[in-house]
């Protein structure tokens, strides 16, 4: 045809199952030497689940009280992890009250008034003290077995622990090896979430670099790091979280699927076909359109 080489490149990695929105798009993925992934629906399918329930002594909750009350919270949350509650809650057929006054923070969780109590769900990192306790040891026991624990506090005290557990993309270890050997070095992974799930899911796909309990702007701090050292950084994400840092990258890529509004908005291109295979593809196809445009 007589396409000029981006756009019909363009056109190609759409068939690859991949929306670029420009054709500097697919120049500038041409030209990236290191990937940083995303854990939670990037590197995971983004639909996790509940696996355990925790109420604490004390809190006088019940396993299925314990999870109305985080699912209350979480009803609005459009969050991975906040659907795994809400959907929880929902196939247990549990009554859900009424929430208030929802706010969410990217990389920490979410609070809402419930019965005229503010109720948090959350990352224990962010709204857990520091020390031991019985919350603590839940939060341990939870993380060892390579789940996602999730704290949920009643006016500031903690009441519960939930574990919650995603699976990785059956792609997952294939697109890390392409991406491999597309680059010359293994993709990083960035995440909000703690340090052992984050090893646990890594060392399964063969990444050794793992950067977690990052808020959205710890993302965008690594990227600048290797960016001024010359290097040019592809990011791929999908949450709120990894907006700024798919902004400040190279480029970026965000899982369209799963993936919130604000990641499909600021990413150069949207993976539509929820494949982590399209990502090597497309940076494959790039490289050669450039050979032909130089
Ligand atoms: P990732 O970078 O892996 O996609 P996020 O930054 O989205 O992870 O989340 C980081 C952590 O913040 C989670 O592991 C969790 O502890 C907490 N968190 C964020 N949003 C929520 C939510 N809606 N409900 C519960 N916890 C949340
Ligand atoms: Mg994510």
């Amino acid at each position: 045809s007589t396409m000029p080489p981006l756009l019909s490149a363009i056109a190609n990695a759409g068939r690859h199952g991949v929306l670029a929105k420009s054709a500097v798009v697919m120049e500038r993925l041409g030209q990236i030497d290191t990937v940083a992934l995303d854990k939670t629906g990037t590197l995971t399918e983004g639909a996790p689940r509940v696996t355990d329930l925790r109420p604490l002594p004390g809190s006088g909750l019940t396993d299925d009280g314990l999870l109305a009350l985080a699912a209350a919270a979480e009803h609005p949350s459009e969050h991975p992890l906040g659907r795994a509650v809400t959907e929880a809650a929902r196939e247990r057929r549990l009554a859900v009250a009424d929430a208030a006054g929802f706010a969410s923070a990217p990389g920490r969780g979410v609070s809402a008034t419930v019965g005229g109590h503010t109720v948090q769900v959350g990352s224990p990192d962010r709204l857990l003290p520091g020390g031991a306790g019985p919350v603590r040891d839940a939060v341990r026991e939870v993380e060892d077995a390579g789940r996602t624990a999730v704290v949920v506090l009643r006016d500031g005290s903690p009441v519960g622990v939930l574990g919650i557990a995603d699976r990785l993309r059956p792609d997952a270890a294939a697109t890390v090896a392409a991406l491999t050997e597309l680059t010359g070095r293994p993709p990083v992974l960035l995440t909000g979430d703690n340090e052992r799930a984050a090893k646990h899911l890594a060392a399964q796909v063969g990444i050794t670099d793992v950067r977690a309990g990052l808020l959205p702007q710890d993302k965008v701090a690594a990227v600048r790091e290797w960016e001024g050292q010359g290097r040019r950084v592809l990011v791929v994400g999908d949450g709120v979280n990894d907006a700024p840092a798919l902004a400040a990258a190279h480029c970026g890529i965000a899982m369209g699927k799963a993936g919130s509004d604000l990641a499909l908005e600021t990413a150069d291109a949207v993976v539509v076909r929820d494949e982590l295979a399209t990502v090597p593809a497309v940076v494959r196809l790039s490289r050669t359109a450039r050979r032909l445009v130089v």
